[in-house]
């Protein structure tokens, strides 16, 4: 979705995930939805595509999530760094987002979902159609208060064991 050329460490080639994932307000596009502009390779409108989609870029594609073969086209989810805690002691949190329905409940990104956890950071997974839409993974062994915390709040968390 980004300009390549100016930032991003790795080329989102043929992957358009985060054209269904994330909402575009300019164009009126929400998230968990498929643009009207994307077709089979790419932008449709690439060259005066929104400001918002220029600028963007995924956790994959500043290299701070995933191997070179976790693509989000090809592991079935969109991740960004997420920057707010609820306390300066909760983990780091990643979000993670559904490139199409099921994706989450498939082995690569259930792979990708367990290594990021092992390595101390929570989730927040997003679904276009979960019941509920929002969860939160923790790593007992790890994260329990911070777990117990969100539960407090009536926030839905999924407990994960290593
Ligand atoms: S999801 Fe990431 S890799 Fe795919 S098009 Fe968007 S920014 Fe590029
Ligand atoms: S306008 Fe282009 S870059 Fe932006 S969401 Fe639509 S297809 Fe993707």
């Amino acid at each position: 979705m980004g300009d390549e050329a100016e930032v991003s460490i790795r080329s989102c080639e043929g992957c358009t995930a985060c054209c269904y994932t994330h909402a575009v307000g300019e164009i009126q596009k929400w998230e968990f939805s498929t643009c009207a502009s994307c077709n089979e390779t790419g932008c449709g409108i690439y060259a005066s595509r929104p400001r918002a989609c220029g600028s963007y870029f995924c956790a994959w594609a500043v290299n701070d999530i995933g191997n070179d073969d976790e693509r989000p086209d090809k592991v079935g989810v969109v991740c960004n760094t997420l920057f707010t805690r609820f306390t300066a002691d909760d983990p780091p949190s990643i979000l993670m987002l559904e490139a199409w329905p099921g994706a989450l409940d498939e082995g690569p990104a259930q792979a990708l979902l367990a290594r990021i956890l092992a390595d101390g950071t929570s989730v927040r997974t997003g679904t276009r159609d979960g019941s509920p839409r929002w969860k939160y993974h923790v790593l007992k062994q790890t994260m329990e208060t911070f777990g117990q915390m969100l539960e407090e709040n009536n926030l839905k968390v999924v407990w994960h064991d290593i």
